[in-house]
């Protein structure tokens, strides 16, 4: 399996760049892991868009959802081009039955239901999912092939059945939105300390961060991760290819 950063900010994307979202691939399947704000335009760097095989969308917030309206838009101009392709499903919880809804558009793109209790083959993936705390209903995902499995937290706060989803995971990518100061003060995510506590006690392999804010010093964040966990860590690099095996 093969991962790509396509984004790494949380909330909205700096200049010329995107909010958090990742593409996943394993023997060809192509697999985009949220839509935020400046997806559309950064992923088109690494993957022409009728490539894209399936998405998987965490929670409905803006910084997840932004581009899913443009990405319709770029099957439908395909179509009128008369080049049709197959509809993208688009896999999404239906906590929210009216963003559920607009996952589906015009034979170009359909929803498909998840939730945390799924366990679902989407390509050559299996796929589940873990509920997190978040001011929306919000699933973290782990996706396994061949053996190796990659666990993405999505937007959290700290949360024990997180470290039990995240077991034994070849590479964890948390989300690290807080500086050490505003840990368990900001509802909804976590700061690098905690990042490093998920992978620490759930033994994963590696850890890369991302959803990071806009402000202040990131490397920070990273720093604080080294409180808890002794493996391998890194702020999530745009365009690098990170691979389990
Ligand atoms: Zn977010």
């Amino acid at each position: 399996m093969k991962i790509t950063p396509i984004g790494i900010w949380g909330g909205y994307p700096k200049a010329n760049s995107a909010t958090s979202s990742f593409l996943i691939e394993h023997e060809g399947f192509y697999c985009l892991i949220d839509c935020g704000s400046g997806v559309l335009s950064s992923l088109q760097n690494y993957l022409p868009l009728e490539k894209l095989d399936a998405v998987v969308i965490s929670h409905y917030h803006a910084d997840h959802i932004a581009d899913i309206g443009s990405l319709q838009f770029s099957r439908l101009i395909n179509f009128y081009l008369g080049k049709p392709a197959p509809a993208l499903p688009i896999y999404g919880h239906v906590q929210d039955q009216d963003n559920f809804d607009k996952l589906t558009y015009k034979e170009q793109t359909v929803g498909v239901a998840i939730s945390e209790d799924d366990i679902i083959q989407i390509g050559p993936f299996e796929v589940s999912f873990c509920q997190t705390t978040h001011p929306v209903y919000c699933l973290a995902m782990k996706f396994s092939a061949a053996g190796h499995s990659i666990v993405l937290t999505a937007d959290t706060e700290w949360r024990d059945e997180l470290v039990d989803f995240a077991r034994g995971a070849d590479l964890l990518i948390s989300e690290a939105n807080l500086y050490e100061e505003h840990v368990g003060k900001a509802p909804g995510h976590m700061g690098g300390s905690e990042a490093g506590k998920l992978a620490s006690l759930s033994g994963a392999k590696q850890l890369v961060l991302t959803h990071l804010p806009l402000h202040g010093q990131i490397e920070e964040i990273l720093e604080a991760t080294r409180q808890s966990y002794d493996g391998p860590s890194e702020i999530a690099e745009v365009g690098k290819m990170y691979e389990v095996f």
